[in-house]
């Protein structure tokens, strides 16, 4: 749609990129439906919207929306409430790995698991997870992704890197004023109010995860939002909750993605 061929994303450097995904922990559901309306908005709006076009001309948009597929499916079947992959653990008879404590990052450090039946288990290696190691090659393999961005439920938080250390970001300022002015766009729409600061300050230490690792990997504008609620319905939003959510979240989506276009680096 924006006069790209097939031949432009293969041999050479890709284009810059945009990263997006919902739905690593599986019962996090209005993360994956709100993908699904993000996805709408990344269609209907070349051509229309002029910043999102504009966006759309400089960086490819890469959109994984069910990220756990097995989990997701599980929370379908047998049990609404599994977060975590359906690995089988040698030696345990419990399933499942946290695919947000399985990254290259701090790995097996203080906020994540050792043990197969806690819902942050590590799991036995780093990248153990096919649903893990397959965004890490697709990154190390794309090598020009400008912005990554790992959308979870529920608490209402923009995070910044980093959650296994309390070293600060070399970033951090400037990550933290992109996170004020998403999250002040975020809640222009309805007032849903969120916080924002660095994973460590802002809930806990967690060791492992996403955006640390991506963060690592050179990717500046790195984060990980918590969308609704702070806990009244959890991760048991109710459905007449998803347009107005997905809808807020696109706002500070969009901050993220126009800063990284007017900040090339
Ligand atoms: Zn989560």
């Amino acid at each position: 749609q924006n006069g790209q061929t097939l031949e432009d994303h293969t041999g050479g450097a890709n284009r810059p990129a945009i990263w997006i995904d919902t739905g690593i922990h599986s019962r996090e559901w209005v993360t994956q439906a709100s993908g699904v309306i993000f996805a709408k908005k990344i269609l209907e709006g070349y051509g229309n919207d002029a910043s999102l076009t504009s966006i759309l001309d400089n960086f490819d948009i890469f959109l994984e929306i069910v990220t756990n597929p097995d989990g997701f499916a599980f929370t379908h079947t047998k049990n609404r409430m599994w977060r975590k992959t359906r690995s089988l653990n040698s030696g345990s008879s419990c399933v499942g790995v946290d695919p947000n404590r399985n990254w290259d990052a701090g790995f097996g450090g203080a906020g994540s698991s050792s043990n197969p039946c806690s819902e942050t288990y590590r799991g036995p290696f780093a990248n153990s997870e096919s649903e893990v190691k397959a965004i890490v090659d697709f990154v190390q393999n794309h090598g020009n992704i400008k912005a990554f961005i790992s959308i979870h439920s529920y608490s209402q938080l923009l995070l910044y890197p980093y959650g296994y250390t309390s070293k600060k970001a070399a970033d951090q300022e400037e990550l933290d004023a992109v996170a004020k002015k998403a999250v002040d766009a975020l809640q222009s729409l309805h007032g849903t109010k969120y916080t924002y600061g660095s994973i460590i300050t802002t809930i806990y230490q967690a060791s492992g995860g996403t955006v640390d690792w991506t963060y690592d990997q050179g990717i500046k504008y790195s984060y990980t939002f918590e969308l609704r609620d702070k806990g009244r319905y959890g991760f048991m939003l109710p459905a007449n909750q998803i347009i107005s959510t997905a809808e807020e979240t696109w706002l500070a989506l969009m901050v993220i993605m126009e800063h990284t276009r007017d900040h090339p680096y």
